[in-house]
């Protein structure tokens, strides 16, 4: 798959992933296309066969799978969703058209979040930033539609014209419920001005990367006193968790925003907003209309997908959503296994022993501030595969012939499980996302990383291959997570997931002077021709990477133990490994979602993952035999571990 006219120190992406861009076009129901999604597709295709094998009506099901298959069988029922029609909203949106004053809007709020709709601002579970063992609540921006505050704030010409579109958008779906034009119009207007306003007291997104900007823990008096207007004490008694007297405010100028937008706005602007939200939130379980007007807006306009993904697509992903653990424990039975796990946790092994070397070595740091980075590295654990217990879906009903049904009972189981945290000790066995996910991921609360069974496989992880292409595949994307307990999110983290400054301030000097170069660097890549990466906003990313790779290369040459193995096709083990690395970022992506993710993604596009990570390292240079003046050796390269 080389693209072997091209100089791979010139351009390593190009030389890597040229001729599989070329012979990979967007699939027209993505916005994008990497190999990522390949392992995505697979997944889904598998997931299907199961999901479709139980959606028959069997009383000899389990009830696991009776669950998972009548939640797809109702999914796939266009006909009865057809039918059914908004109806079931109806009591929901007769019982904001009641609301008699603003002092209800607290019970509504907890109405609504208990199903799901996130309208006026988020609340849920965290670890406490200072005492991370003991799970507390915490409130959070939010109750906006699009996906950013910037996207409200922005005067350059696209924005704007979004802005426009998502106007269009919104009317279109009052008129979907049958509000008249005139009156849809300026429900329009109201939603714009709330949630504008909302955006104005939001927080940006690369503030949020910063833990102290969203840790203001404060007693649940202060944070009524803060925001007067909201009954504080009805929400908190009566949302679902286990009594508490005090919480995170994420951001509070937020709720101070909050609260001047509940007083200078009339009650019927409120209750337009909460019907847009209620329709928003629940688009995809309704009729065809509603479904392929939101596409029209949030796939097509904003990612520059064009066609809706066939329905069995969409309803694999639906009961994944709201089932994830029960439709994990049929994939793992059918894909992974324990000796995948046996597997994976001897590469993790391998990462956290070269990370360790790799920080007993390093120039700049001090011999007391190595000694609490190991300690921190060693207290890192691991969730791999799938979890040791699955979730209990016992109290969650599903019915075959209620769709819409089905997809808030589970939003509210959910959200259910996500408040039974709260005024507990943590419990580190409780899976963020479901086994089928293609993903990975550091919690710098937790200090563990977490590898799902989808990503154990090709590219990332494949069993026929050399170690060579393995380490530079899943062993980078482990390098990468660990890396993740030590960038510059990461490094205010102690071993125990407090926020607390274990740094000395020489240290600390140091460890800025290094990202800084990342940050720079990556600051000086455009996504666009008129669209620059955010250096800070994926410095954690690109952080990780820098030291991701580097890592997994260390712990191939170990494994090499001095004998270096004969070349594959050619190539040396220090070219696949690198090879290996470039590969998982292969993609292509439509100019809607580059712009998109440049707004609010902290990773770097996939071009700049490979070619900003393998500039900055001598082990590459060597590997290719570059020479000093090529492109992909950069003068003053960056390095943080
Ligand atoms: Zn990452």
């Amino acid at each position: 798959m080389l693209d072997k006219s091209v100089d791979p120190c010139t351009d390593f992406y190009a030389y890597a992933c040229g001729k599989w861009q070329a012979q990979n076009p967007i699939p027209s129901d993505r916005p994008s296309w990497a190999r990522f999604n390949e392992l995505q597709d697979r997944g889904e295709v598998l997931v299907r066969s199961i999901l479709e094998k139980y959606s028959v009506d069997d009383p000899k099901r389990s009830p696991v799978e009776q669950k998972i298959g009548d939640y797809y069988f109702s999914c796939m029922d266009e006909a009865a969703i057809e039918k059914a029609g908004t109806k079931q909203l109806q009591a929901v949106f007769d019982r904001v058209a009641a609301l008699k004053s603003k002092e209800d809007f607290a019970k509504e709020a907890v109405r609504l979040h208990r199903d799901g709709i996130t309208a006026f601002f988020e609340y849920g579970s965290e670890p406490d930033f200072k005492d991370a063992r003991q799970v507390i609540s915490a409130a959070e921006q939010g109750g906006i539609g699009l996906p950013d505050r910037d996207y409200y704030l922005k005067d350059d010409e696209k924005s704007v014209e979004l802005r426009k579109q998502y106007l269009a958008h919104v009317q279109k779906m009052f008129e979907l419920l049958g509000d008249p034009s005139e009156k849809a119009a300026s429900e329009t207007k109201a939603v714009m001005d709330i949630e504008t306003s909302l955006a104005k007291g939001s927080l940006d997104r690369t503030s949020q990367r910063e833990p102290e900007k969203i840790y203001h823990k404060m007693s649940t008096k202060e944070l009524a006193a803060m925001n007067p207007s909201f009954g504080w004490q009805v929400y908190l008694t009566e949302i679902g968790t286990s009594p508490v007297d005090s919480l995170n405010v994420a951001e509070p100028d937020f709720f101070k925003q909050f609260e001047a937008t509940l007083k200078s706005t009339s009650l019927d602007d409120w209750k337009a907003y909460l019907r847009w939200h209620v329709v928003h939130s629940n688009a995809a379980a309704l009729p065809e209309a509603f479904v392929n007007e939101n596409f029209e807006f949030f796939s097509k306009t904003l990612q520059g997908t064009k066609e809706l993904p066939p329905r069995w697509k969409r309803c694999v992903r639906a009961t994944v959503g709201d089932l994830g653990e029960a439709v994990g424990q049929k994939y793992v039975e059918a894909t992974f296994g324990p000796e995948g796990k046996e597997r994976t946790l001897k590469m993790v092994n391998a990462l956290e022993a070269a990370l360790s070397q790799d920080i007993q070595t390093l120039p700049w740091m001090g011999d007391d501030i190595k000694k609490q980075a190991l300690e921190k590295l060693k207290a890192i654990t691991n969730r791999i595969g799938y979890p040791d217990k699955w979730r209990d879906y016992s109290s969650l009903k599903v019915v075959r012939d209620d769709a819409l049904g089905n997809s808030i009972r589970g939003n509210t189981f959910k959200e259910q499980h996500d408040l039974n945290r709260v005024g507990k000790p943590l419990d580190k066995s409780d899976w963020p996302y479901p086994p089928t996910t293609v993903n990975a991921s550091y919690n710098p609360l937790q200090n563990n990383v977490t590898f799902p069974a989808g990503i154990l496989q090709p590219p990332f992880f494949d069993n026929q291959a050399d170690d060579a292409l393995n380490f530079g595949g899943i062993g980078a994307g482990i390098g990468h997570e660990l890396t993740h307990g030590f960038d510059d999110e990461g490094a205010k983290f102690d071993p125990n997931g407090n926020l607390h400054d274990w740094w000395t301030a020489k240290d600390k000097e140091e460890f800025e002077k290094r990202t800084t170069c990342i940050r720079d660097q990556y600051a000086g890549y455009n996504a666009l021709p008129d669209v620059k990466l955010n250096g800070k906003l994926t410095l954690g990313e690109n952080t990780a990477d820098n030291g991701g790779v580097r890592i997994a290369y260390m712990a191939l040459m170990n494994s090499f133990a001095g004998k270096e193995p004969t070349p594959i096709d050619g190539l040396t083990a220090e070219q696949r490994f690198f090879l290996g690395f470039a590969n998982v970022w292969c993609q292509n992506r439509t100019e809607q979602i580059s712009r998109y993710l440049a707004n609010i993604d902290p990773h770097s596009p996939g071009k700049f993952r490979v070619n900003g990570t393998v500039s900055n390292m001598p082990e590459f240079r060597e590997a290719f035999h570059c020479k000093a003046d090529a492109a992909m050796v950069r003068e003053n390269a960056c390095r943080v571990w």
